[in-house]
């Protein structure tokens, strides 16, 4: 599934805690791998994404390594067995 960052300038606080917290609250889910394919690091930042092919009209919170979760304007694949959270709920 491919996705892309949202722009730091757009990006949204929690309402409260962390995004990855808010990640494991909704996912039901404890994150430890970056969601990215292949990517062995640990997913230490809910990350913020949208899917290129929709638009960045629903953001979504997925957990990523540091160094996904910088990446700008480049989007990625992430496995399709990830749980993408509404960052609206
Ligand atoms: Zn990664």
């Amino acid at each position: 599934m491919r996705i892309e960052n949202v722009p730091v300038k757009t990006q949204k606080k929690p309402s409260a805690g962390t995004w990855l917290e808010f990640w494991e609250t909704h996912a039901k889910k404890t994150a430890s791998k970056c969601s990215v394919i292949g990517c062995e690091s640990r997913a230490e930042v809910g990350a913020q994404v949208f899917k290129p092919s929709m638009g960045p009209t629903s953001i979504y919170i997925v957990p990523l390594c540091p160094t996904h979760a910088a990446l700008v304007k480049e989007p990625f694949d992430v496995a399709e067995s990830v749980t993408l959270v509404l960052a609206n709920k």
